[in-house]
């Protein structure tokens, strides 16, 4: 198989050809998916830094495909985002999300404020505020206990759609953090227009604390920028006790990661959340 780009030529391999296939097949899955009931949400909790007390959760999305097996959310979300079922996708999530919520309280287990990761396209082609503001309505203090987490770089993208949506939400009361921060070359000036509640700082970022001097002085400077804003900081990714010493140290507000949990299913993310209960 040859295919020309402007005056390069290239071949593709075996593997290449595989690959392929296999995103078309994927892609081709993606809708039935949520009627196979093929989809389900795992949950990592969130810690204060200062008491190791489970302050949030983040909700992550799961696809167990019957003939290929567990599919990353790397791989399948962009899929989602190119075909727009992505869109379907998340209105599942917060379905999914809320009936936990629901469950974890009728047994006696307060849940945190639960973060479900969205595209920046849900603030194109839904009306995400309609949809909470109809859930308030019917349950009051339910979307309390949602959150939504959105890239810096989908904010940037759709900055005023994105603006607009986040403000509506607040209003409904519920709060944004600005994912994957550090890594979408945003300035102050667009996290200023942004209406966030908290930031989460890249896993690239934590991966080499506290060895890596380059990392030190970004981690820092993203902190103190967040503490001069009044914004909460979340390290993502942390796997080591020497990570989150340092964190602790530079006045990082909320661990997540590894050394905390492995994101779990519902039921242990509920044991979890009685452990930290009962401190
Ligand atoms: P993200 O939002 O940055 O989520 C954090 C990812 O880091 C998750 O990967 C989580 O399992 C992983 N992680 C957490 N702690 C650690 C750690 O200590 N070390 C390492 N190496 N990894 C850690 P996951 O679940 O595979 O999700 C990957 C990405 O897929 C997410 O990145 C998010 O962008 C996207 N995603 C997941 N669920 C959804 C969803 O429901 N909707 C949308 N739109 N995107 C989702
Ligand atoms: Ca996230
Ligand atoms: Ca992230
Ligand atoms: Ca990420």
């Amino acid at each position: 198989v040859r295919a020309a780009g402007g005056d390069s030529t290239r071949f593709y391999s075996p593997e290449m050809t595989r690959a392929a296939e296999r995103r078309l097949r994927l892609t081709m899955n993606l809708d039935a998916a949520i009627e196979n009931n093929e989809f389900h949400v795992v949950y990592q909790p969130v810690v204060e830094t200062s008491t190791g007390a489970i302050c949030a959760i983040e909700a992550l999305l799961r696809w167990k495909h019957p003939d290929l097996g567990a599919i990353s959310p790397a791989e399948f979300i962009p899929l989602a985002e190119e075909t727009g079922s992505i869109v379907q996708i998340t209105r599942w999530v917060f379905a999914n999300v809320a009936e936990q919520i629901r469950s974890w309280r009728r047994n006696g287990i307060e849940p945190r404020r639960v973060f479900v990761n969205v595209s920046g396209q849900q603030f194109i082609r839904d009306d995400l505020p309609a949809y909470f503001r109809k859930m308030a309505e019917e349950e009051t203090d339910l979307v309390h206990f949602i959150g939504i987490e959105i890239t810096e770089q989908a904010a940037i993208q759709n900055m005023e759609a994105t603006v607009q949506a986040i403000r509506d939400l607040a209003e409904i009361g519920i709060d944004a953090a600005l994912d994957d921060f550090g890594t979408g070359y945003s300035s102050l000036s667009y996290i200023q227009r942004l209406p966030i509640r908290k930031i989460k700082l890249d896993r690239a970022f934590i991966a080499d604390l506290p060895g890596n001097d380059r990392d030190i002085a970004l981690v820092r400077a993203m902190i103190g920028m967040a503490n001069g804003l009044d914004l909460p900081v979340v390290a993502e990714g942390v796997e080591t006790a020497a990570q989150r010493d340092f964190l602790r140290g530079v006045g990082c507000s909320e661990l997540q990661g590894y050394l905390i949990s492995r994101p779990v299913p519902p039921d242990e993310m509920g044991e979890l959340l009685r452990q930290s209960d009962r401190r």
